[in-house]
């Protein structure tokens, strides 16, 4: 057990991303906090796919960097996508060594998957169950680490500021409501997405962006918060959140079909699927994924077969109904290469952070690598002092500030619907000014408050781009 004392790094999160600063800290101590066991709500332990890295013979970080941006539609930030994908071959290779049981060929070389939007077989998985793979090694390296004080079955609510406007501490809350504070000067947010926070998601329900609200709340900037990615293949059976049919399936050959008619090239970026089968939907068209022709499917899918199967279908047999639904926040905290947020003492990591790595629309599979690759940088600089002079992020545009109250809470329900509704696959002008309008007598309470910073983002933007389309304003001369 740690003696923590007010310079012990707080890490807010326990999915890829905070577990990695966890371990890249180590010797330094660090307090871990989680409301869950080490690997319990996180994202990290659902994906399907794998990470993403220039390993094949065919292939270089240069290429990764390419598909990157073009996926990104141009917005992502040409320095961190270069770091990132120049860092991945070697992040795949320690995770390798770490123990992570990645597939492998049959000369040993890594199996490599194709995805959409990537011109090269990149993904290194671990059948498709790759994220609860890489997430339960890392975690249970950690938890050997005498360095790391884990404290679960707690919340993070508020982020404390000193007079000078630095981190001074932590409020967090147990199951029973019971608050507790902690003193230190340097917190790590952790969080992951925001997915929980619409009707439709593919996200652990507890994904409701508390970080992003955290931040937020005490003057840290954000960025792209209306960058939200859908899914184009959520199974459409009425669960929630929905499961998702890995892209791997439509790599692999799987086809989309609306009335039993093929409309779409499959493997272009998500937005773009995303995009064409919301559309196909909202002209009546009953949307499937075929993957019966995908040889050896329920073998090489195992864990998409059983989600399938708990539904009362069969991956081999039937036609699968889809829809789009929320599955990734490009947009969040921003942050610099070295995780550092606008406030001092505060970094971001993963998908809570805006790394600049995805632009406007995440390529698949570069969300655990930029969860490591944030994650090893945060690490990095909390072991220095240098941080103390501030980072590269400049002020936040403070219009965005609202303080936390203590007045009742909207149902979370609401909150979800609304967004769903205004801030969905398609948006117009009018939608997001009702959800902006809504949202706005409730941005005390931290979903509301979330919800409030994406419309208000969306509404802003009269771009159509990326994962943002305005279909009000596409004739205006919008750039998708
Ligand atoms: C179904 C699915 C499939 C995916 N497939 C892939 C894939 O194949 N490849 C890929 O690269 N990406 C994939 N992704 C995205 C990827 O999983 C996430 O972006 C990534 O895991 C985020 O990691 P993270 O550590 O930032 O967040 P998470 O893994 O979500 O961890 C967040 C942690 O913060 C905790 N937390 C939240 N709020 C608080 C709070 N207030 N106080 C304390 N703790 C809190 C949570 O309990 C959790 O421990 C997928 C996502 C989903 C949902």
């Amino acid at each position: 057990m740690i003696n923590p004392t007010k310079s012990t790094p707080v890490v807010v999160g326990s999915g890829l991303a905070g577990l990695t600063v966890a371990r890249a800290l180590a010797p330094q101590r660090c307090i871990l906090v989680t409301p869950d066991d080490l690997t319990g709500g996180a994202a990290s332990m659902w994906a399907q796919g794998g990470i993403a890295a220039a390993i094949g013979d065919d292939d270089s970080p240069e290429l990764h960097a390419v598909d990157t941006r073009r996926a990104g539609a141009d917005l992502g930030d040409t320095d961190t996508i270069a770091r990132m994908t120049a860092a991945a071959p070697d992040v795949v290779r320690r995770l390798h060594a770490l123990g992570v049981p990645f597939d492998v060929s049959a000369g040993q070389a890594l199996d490599l998957a194709l995805e959409g939007g990537h011109s090269r077989r990149r993904i290194a998985h671990a059948g498709d169950r790759s994220g609860a793979a890489i997430t339960r090694t890392v975690a249970e390296h950690v938890a050997t680490l005498d360095s790391v004080e884990v404290r679960t079955g707690l919340n993070a609510r508020r982020l404390v500021l000193d007079a000078d406007g630095r981190i001074a501490g932590l409020v967090l809350r147990d199951a029973s409501g019971t608050e507790e504070g902690i003193d230190t000067d340097r917190v790590v947010l952790a969080t992951g997405g925001l997915g929980g926070l619409f009707a439709h998601t593919t996200n652990p329900r507890t994904a409701l962006g508390e970080g992003i609200a955290m931040a937020a709340r005490v003057g840290a900037r954000t960025d792209d918060l209306h960058f939200v990615q859908f899914h184009p293949t959520a199974l459409d059976v009425g669960l929630d959140p929905m499961p998702l049919l890995t892209e791997a399936l439509r790599g692999a050959g799987a086809v989309l079909l609306a009335d039993g008619v093929r409309f779409v090239d499959e493997l272009q970026p998500r937005d773009v699927v995303a995009a064409a089968v919301w559309e196909q939907a909202q002209a009546g068209r009953r949307v499937m994924l075929d993957a019966r022709d995908v040889p050896q499917v329920a073998a090489r899918f195992p864990a998409v077969a059983a989600l399938v199967q708990s539904a009362g279908l069969d991956l081999a047999l039937d036609r699968l109904p889809v829809a789009p639904a929320v599955h990734y926040a490009m947009g969040g905290v921003t942050v610099d290469a070295r995780s550092r947020t606008s406030v001092p003492g505060l970094w971001a990591v993963g998908e809570v952070a805006r790394t600049g790595l995805h632009g406007g629309n995440r390529l698949a599979s570069n969300s655990l690598l930029e969860a490591v690759v944030s994650g090893e940088a945060a690490a990095a600089d909390l072991t220095g002092d240098s941080w103390r002079a501030g980072g590269d992020v400049p002020q936040a545009d403070r219009s965005g500030l609202r303080a936390a109250a203590g007045r009742p809470t909207p149902p979370l329900r609401e909150v979800r619907d609304i967004l769903q509704r205004g801030c969905g696959v398609l948006r117009t002008a009018h939608d997001l000014r009702a959800a902006v309008d809504v949202l706005d007598e409730w941005t005390h309470d931290d979903a509301a408050y979330v919800g409030w910073l994406i419309a208000r983002a969306a509404l802003a933007d009269p771009r159509s781009i990326g994962a943002h389309r305005r279909v009000d304003t596409r004739a205006a001369g919008s750039a998708a």
